[in-house]
């Protein structure tokens, strides 16, 4: 039986994964998190991101991405109080960074790559239509979700089916058998604690670290979406510009800086960012001419992706409880952390694979291997 389930972390993987849990109406359904929708804090990668959906999976891990598509796409057309709008997506590339042992990784920059078939109106651009210092592209319809909307929207879903919100913060996985509002203990805990995972007891996951991600956040507008493959400005620096919607701002990105914890936006790469990103769309500020100092700047943005050595964890296990008792009678841990960068496009993949595997545990199934991808 699985009457009563404790999700620790309410980031998008945890409340997504509420979500689909309380739908199925089958168990009361608790979240237990220290920060929650309406915080920026270091410690929660959810409000900082972007957010887009460009696909980076390789085509044998894209199961999450291709997954979450269809239910994002739906949102963006029935339900604009979710912060999700439609928009153009270019992605520019050059030769320099898709060649030798420096290829960028990203599949996302491949030029026949995967989801041609799965986003909306893929084409390649035109010779003309690709930017200065840039070699090819590609453009199709994706999504811009304005996170500070979304997340509270979720939160919203969540409570409307019945989901108890409390906010605590766990120093052992193991303390998240007994917080259930039900008043029970739990039969499964959903394990949806981000980077947390690297030092909360009873996980303490050495394969977690952050990448770091600065961005800056303006008023003015500018559409279609870029990213591009490589920038001159180092190898942690690159460029993606998006426009929220709902009046959301246009996020200017960014960093992708493995292993950096500082929380503190750097001045200098927060210029950089910006003159990159004017010289990519100059109808950011007007049109040629006019420099970053027409940019209306909102904020200033920090937040770590929470990159998983190996690939996301989604998996079951019984809960280590170090007390002595039988493990075959412990509760049972469903995992989904380690999202990376991706934690929005893969969120809907992902919490129907939590489900999945709730159901697993239901049924009495023996364990499968886990799913890593990177
Ligand atoms: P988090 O959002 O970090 O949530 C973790 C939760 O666990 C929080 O509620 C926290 O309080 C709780 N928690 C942790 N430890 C404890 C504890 N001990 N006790 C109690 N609670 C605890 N993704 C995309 O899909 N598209 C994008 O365009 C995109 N752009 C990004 C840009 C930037 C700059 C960044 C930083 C990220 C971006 N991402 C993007 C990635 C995305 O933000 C993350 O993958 C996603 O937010 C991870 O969500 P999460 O719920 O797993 O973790």
């Amino acid at each position: 039986m699985v009457n009563t389930i404790v999700v620790v972390g309410a980031g998008v993987s945890g409340l997504t994964s509420a979500l689909l849990l309380a739908m199925g109406r089958r168990a009361s359904v608790t979240v237990v998190a220290k920060h929650m929708p309406g915080d920026y804090d270091i410690e929660y990668a959810s409000p900082w991101a972007g957010a887009n959906v460009s696909p980076m999976a390789s085509l044998d891990d894209s199961r999450w991405e291709r997954r979450t598509w269809p239910e994002l796409k739906r949102l963006a057309e029935v339900a604009p109080e979710t912060g999700i709008h439609f928009q153009k997506y270019r992605i520019y590339r050059r030769e320099q960074d898709m060649q030798g042992s420096k290829r960028v990784a990203d599949p996302m920059f491949d030029d026949d790559p995967w989801y041609k078939d799965v986003m909306p109106e893929y084409r390649e651009l035109r010779a003309n239509e690709v930017i200065p210092g840039h070699d090819s592209g590609c453009e199709f319809t994706s999504v811009c979700i304005n996170t500070a909307t979304y997340l509270q929207w979720l939160l919203g879903q969540c409570l409307a089916h019945g989901v108890v919100v409390r906010r605590m913060v766990l120093r052992d996985l193991a303390e998240a058998q007994y917080l259930s509002h039900a008043g029970r203990p739990a039969d499964v805990i959903v394990n949806a604690t981000g980077l947390g995972s690297l030092r909360l007891g009873g996980v303490q996951d050495e394969a977690m670290m952050p990448v770091r991600g600065q961005t800056v956040l303006v008023r003015n507008e500018c559409t279609p979406m870029v990213s591009t493959s490589g920038t001159d400005d180092g190898d942690t620096e690159i460029l993606y510009l998006m426009q929220r919607a709902g009046g959301g701002g246009t996020i200017l990105g960014g960093t992708y800086d493995m292993g950096n914890w500082e929380s503190a936006p750097d001045p200098n790469i927060a210029v950089r960012i910006m003159r990159r990103a004017v010289e990519a769309c100059p109808d950011l500020v007007g049109g040629e001419g006019r420099g970053i100092e027409a940019l209306s700047i909102v904020r200033h943005n920090v937040g770590l992706r929470p990159y998983r050595k190996g690939g996301v964890r989604i998996e079951r296990e019984r809960l280590r409880l170090g007390d002595g008792r039988d493990e075959a009678t412990a509760p049972w841990v469903v995992h989904n952390y380690g999202h990376a960068g991706w934690g929005y496009q893969g969120s809907y993949g992902c919490a129907e694979r939590v489900v999945e595997l709730v159901n697993e545990i239901r049924l009495g199934l023996p364990v499968t291997p886990g799913h890593h991808i990177q």
